[in-house]
């Protein structure tokens, strides 16, 4: 056994826990305010694949516990079969599972209507990122909120789960009373300590009664940096000395959703440690001597059995961990440590999808979130013999699945890596992780059978001689001719691929014109002045990284601001000649001239590497088209037309 603490069972109260391996609540976008067949397939694949511990995301208590659209409700009865068929389908696998319980306050951005909302708080403190201004919660409303959470605990009880999860983390409601600087309320919820923690303890009163043998656990934010006065480690623990008695778990976490600096936290990217919560617990740990789950970016087994092993926490999350990979927790059991495909922290199709009201995915696993579709890998029908061009995430998905189909399937690679624009991107700063994608759908396609070729590109004429019955064409983009209404005769143009590929001299003063407004512009930006020169970041777009997740871009956005990068937003590049750079206000059609300009480095459009598709129009099986040769878009689309194709291949 690799992993002997991780894998060691675990008990809180009447409550076993097989392992140490806990999926915690997170907003999913599957359920339209009851649970439905797809969230129980999500949850079921998780406790499949060996997951301890599940907590199903947030459900409100109350009318004005509204937060997203599809937020679950426990505050009728309606609920009920969802949450017990859920409880019926995770514990078949010896899973267990808890609800978490919650109220948003503030937090609140829009209403099902597209209206903007009232919310309640627990003063009329304005917040900052949604930019609203609550309304103080009357105490009668703030009655009938304990009552909600006690009826939730009820109905969570009659479903069968094992417990319930009082959300009083991440700026949600009960930390809006917890923190003085938000709450300044002159009655018995507000000032002291005491009396900002009444509420919680409140709620504690109301639900043990109903809960039985259940369990009762309490999610917090050990701190809240980044929150223009968030409560730091030691008020949290002044806090939590009170709350600590009443509460089965304490489940901590990091972070505010009420300020953009701190919101980072709550789902931490690629640039953050991993595990960089864990000392936050473990002194929580210590001095509560509760049992304590942790999170903040535990990706690997071996990162989980380190924290476990410190003492720092009892469980641990592995949430965007299960995400990547439902069965990570039974092959880590097994010791297929290097089966597993680790969360790479891209945020990408997880929070990502969830900021843009879309169904949770992952950018290396798009059967994450479609499980109903695609969630029982079946054995082709006819078995055919498939040859595919291209070795990036497009091609590479299509190989893993169509030979575990059963099809005999042989990749052809023209450069002497696999990977495509992932090899590039993984040179950025903050972003080696990126190319565990094509890691982990490497060893995918050659475990499934399939045979990858390196440095051999497949052509018309292999395809004749080789007669296979189907051809994918992954080829991947190429960057697009330059093609500017200025010119650019005697300026120093080079492309953003040549200078990842290390193939470009730049001049001391650059200009990047981001047309993407994607990572590639923030990328080159900050490794550009982290090299001393003088860069201009000139997108065009609203602001740099304006398509990627919001988390991402903005801790990129902190790190160009320190390094002195100069952002122009809404410039559409015009031209360019030996000292200048031209770029039109896109708004207004006004000039932006950029003065003293050694290298102009472009990020602009692609276009499809598709040649092949017309050398092929004399063959006779079938010509598929995936990924960025289909159409230039980013690696999740290549992943899931990889397995679109080869699923009804
Ligand atoms: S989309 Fe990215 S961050 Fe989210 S689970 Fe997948 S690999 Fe991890």
């Amino acid at each position: 056994m690799r992993f002997p603490l991780l894998f060691s069972p675990f008990r809180i109260g009447a409550v076993e826990f097989k392992n140490r391996i806990v999926s915690t609540g997170h907003g999913t976008r599957l359920a339209d305010r009851l649970v439905n067949d797809r969230l129980v397939a999500y949850h079921r694949a998780r406790a499949k694949g060996g997951a301890g511990l599940i907590i199903s995301e947030v459900a409100g208590v109350h009318d004005t516990a509204y937060y997203v659209g599809g937020t679950l409700k426990i505050d009728t009865d309606d609920a009920l079969p969802g949450y017990r068929r859920l409880a019926e389908a995770v514990h078949e696998f010896d899973c267990r599972i808890i609800g978490q319980l919650f109220h948003a306050g503030r937090e609140l951005a829009m209403m099902p209507d597209g209206s903007l909302p009232v919310s309640y708080s627990a003063s009329d403190t304005p917040y900052e990122r949604l930019h609203g201004v609550p309304r103080a919660m009357p105490k009668a409303l703030i009655a009938e909120i304990v009552r909600g959470y006690a009826a939730g605990a009820a109905r969570m009880v009659e479903a069968g789960l094992d417990g319930v999860e009082i959300v009083g983390a991440h700026g949600y409601l009960l930390a809006q009373f917890l923190n003085p600087r938000i709450n300044r309320r002159a009655d018995e919820y507000g000032g002291s300590v005491a009396n900002r923690a009444r509420l919680i303890l409140d709620i504690a009163s109301a639900v043990r009664p109903v809960l039985g043998k259940r369990l009762m656990g309490l999610r917090f934010s050990a701190s809240e940096p980044g929150l223009p006065g968030g409560l730091d480690e030691a008020e949290t623990h002044g806090v939590l000395a009170l709350m600590a008695p009443h509460f089965d778990y304490l489940n901590v976490t990091i972070g505010s959703y009420s300020a953009i600096g701190s919101t980072l936290h709550t789902v931490p990217t690629m640039a953050m440690e991993p595990g960089y919560v864990a000392p936050l617990a473990g002194s929580v740990k210590a001095r509560f001597g509760k049992p304590v789950l942790v999170s903040g970016r535990i990706n690997r087994p071996d990162i989980a059995e380190t924290i476990i092993a410190a003492g720092q926490a009892d469980m641990c999350a592995l949430t965007r961990g299960l995400i990547a990979d439902p069965e990570l927790p039974n092959k880590a059991r097994a010791g297929r440590v290097e089966d597993i495909r680790a969360c790479i922290g891209c945020n990408q199709a997880c929070i990502g999808h969830n900021h843009k009201g879309v169904s949770i995915s992952c950018i290396q696993h798009p059967e994450t979130g479609r499980e109903l579709e695609y969630g029982e890998l079946r054995r082709a029908q006819i078995l055919k013999r498939v040859l595919i061009a291209g070795g990036g995430p497009a091609g590479l998905k299509f190989a893993a699945v169509a030979a575990s189909r059963g099809h005999d399937v042989t990749l052809y690679e023209r450069e002497a890596q696999f990977g495509g624009q992932v090899r590039l991107a993984e040179k950025l700063p903050g972003r080696a992780e990126f190319g565990g994608i094509v890691l982990h759908l490497r060893r995918e396609a050659e475990r499934a059978g399939a045979k990858l070729l390196r440095g051999a590109a497949l052509d018309a004429a292999t395809v004749r001689r080789a007669q296979p019955d189907a051809v994918i064409l992954a080829t991947g983009a190429r960057p697009r001719a330059l093609d500017l209404p200025g010119g650019t005769e005697g300026a120093h143009v080079v492309e953003a691929w040549q200078v990842l590929a290390g193939r470009a001299n730049i001049g001391g003063s650059v200009v990047v014109a981001d047309w993407r407004c994607d990572w590639v512009g923030l990328g080159l930006a900050e490794m550009l002045a982290r090299d001393g020169r003088k860069v201009r970041l000139c997108v065009a777009g609203y602001m740099p990284g304006e398509t990627i997740q919001q988390y991402v871009r903005d801790e990129w956005l902190g790190r160009l601001h320190k390094l002195g990068v100069e952002i122009v937003p809404l410039a559409r590049l015009a031209g360019a000649d030996a000292d200048s750079v031209y770029f039109e206000h896109m708004p207004s059609g006004e000039p932006i001239v950029c003065e003293g300009v050694d290298t102009l480095v472009t990020a602009m459009a692609r276009e499809s590497d598709a040649d092949m598709e017309g050398e092929l129009a004399d063959f006779a099986g079938e010509v598929r088209l995936i990924g960025d040769c289909l159409s230039p878009r980013t690696a999740e689309e290549a992943v899931l037309d990889g397995l679109k194709a080869a699923w009804v291949l």
